[in-house]
């Protein structure tokens, strides 16, 4: 497997990344031996996925043999083989908003496990707006898939012994989330180490933004580890003190 060094300029950041050739993705063990704070039975995976790099997270409880997959960017027969590797059930396919490079993948996984697509209802439309003009940038043809369940704020997921609550944080899209966990912050594209989503595609606002990381996510626990939709981890503290948009 050859690796390949690389940078990617998203969001005004420039993050290096390491690229595996041999499946154009990366897959790192972040956080899947970070097995405290009552998160006993979640096993965890990264991936980078697609065109645009996005952070695809597998999650799994050990104990029921549940899983999840929060934003699908690509990679997805990769994804599935993991999966199916650790003999778990995929239950949820979760998008943290509707944007293309975070859905890429919904329509594999749904055909091949009949998971269940869970969005939130304000970024719902997006899953089945095949004329958007954000899509066409994307050379995969992207089946649209409609979501199985509408999510809002302050609802738990349940997958076996995880729980992620559903924070809904708009502003990047009206309808974008982040998901908590005991000791995680799943971000999407509303903040990443050192910056925070674009607000100039259709349905985003600046204010709106700031505003809902400052309300929903700074007010949380400073040492809560933060897995954004692209790019590294970083925590709240850490964001809080050093992230120039605040
Ligand atoms: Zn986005
Ligand atoms: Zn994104």
């Amino acid at each position: 497997m050859r690796v390949v060094a690389k940078k990617i300029k998203y969001n005004d950041q420039v993050y290096p990344l390491r690229i595996f050739s041999f499946y154009g993705i990366l897959i790192d063990n972040i956080g899947s031996f970070y097995l405290d704070k009552g998160e006993k039975f979640m096993w965890m995976k990264r991936l980078i996925t697609g065109p645009l790099q996005v952070n695809t997270y597998i999650l799994i409880c050990e104990k029921s043999g549940l899983g999840a997959i929060i934003d699908p960017g690509g990679s997805e027969r990769e994804i599935l083989q993991l999966i199916q590797q650790k003999q778990a059930k995929l239950k949820y396919i979760i998008n943290t908003h509707g944007h293309p490079d975070h859905i890429l993948g919904n329509n594999y996984l749904k055909t091949q496990t009949n998971a269940q697509i869970l969005i939130h209802r304000e970024d719902a439309f997006m899953l089945e707006d095949t004329a958007s003009e954000l899509l066409s940038y994307f050379q995969e043809s992207y089946v649209p898939v409609p979501a199985d369940k509408l999510l809002q704020d302050g609802e738990d997921i349940h997958l076996g012994e995880i729980s992620l609550k559903v924070l809904h944080t708009p502003g990047h899209t009206p309808g974008g989330i982040c998901l908590l966990t005991a000791s995680r912050l799943f971000s999407g594209d509303t903040l990443f180490a050192g910056g925070i989503g674009r607000t100039d595609f259709p349905g985003g606002s600046y204010q709106t933004l700031i505003a809902s990381i400052e309300s929903k996510l700074f007010t949380l626990e400073p040492d809560l580890q933060v897995l954004p939709g692209h790019g590294p981890s970083s925590t709240i503290g850490t964001e809080k003190s050093g992230n120039p948009f605040f």
